[in-house]
C-alpha cells in the first residue's frame, strides 16, 4: 500500500488537467459553435429546425436582418449544422466554457444592413 502511494505521488497523472491544461477531443466532437458570417444568407433554415430555440433571426426585409445565437440554450445537437445549406454554421471541437458575463448570452452571428451588435 505504502509503495502504490509513493508511485503515485510520483508518475505522471493518468488524468486530464482540462481547464488547466489541453484536451484531445475525438473527431466530430460537438463543441463550440463556428460560424462563417460571409457564406450566412439569413435563411432562417438553421433557426426553424434548432430544437433548443438557440437561434433567432429578426427580419425587417429581405436583406435587412440579425441572426442570434444563445450558448445557454444551445444543446450542441448538431442539427443546425445539418440544415445549413452553405455551410455556415458547424461545431468545432473546442470544449464550451462556462461564463458569467452576459453579453456572452446573446451572440450576433450575422447582421444583414444594420451594422450594430446589440439586440434592438
Ligand atoms: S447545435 Fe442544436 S441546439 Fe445548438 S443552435 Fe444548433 S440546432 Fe440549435
Ligand atoms: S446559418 Fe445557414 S441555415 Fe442559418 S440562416 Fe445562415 S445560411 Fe441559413
Amino acid at each position: 500500500m505504502l509503495r502504490a502511494l509513493i508511485d503515485a505521488l510520483f508518475s505522471k497523472a493518468d488524468t486530464v488537467q482540462y481547464p488547466y491544461g489541453p484536451v484531445s477531443l475525438p473527431e466530430g466532437f460537438r463543441g463550440a459553435i463556428e460560424f462563417i458570417p460571409e457564406r450566412c444568407t439569413g435563411c432562417g433554415l438553421c433557426v426553424r429546425d434548432c430544437p433548443a430555440n438557440g437561434l433567432e433571426l429578426i427580419r425587417e426585409s429581405r436583406e435587412d436582418f440579425q441572426l442570434w445565437y444563445y450558448p445557454a440554450r444551445c444543446a450542441y445537437c448538431g442539427q443546425c449544422q445539418l440544415t445549413c445549406p452553405r455551410g455556415a454554421i458547424s461545431h468545432t471541437n473546442d470544449m464550451v466554457l462556462p461564463t458569467t458575463d452576459p453579453e456572452g448570452l446573446a451572440v450576433l452571428l450575422k447582421t444583414g444592413h444594420k451594422n450594430s451588435n446589440k439586440k434592438q
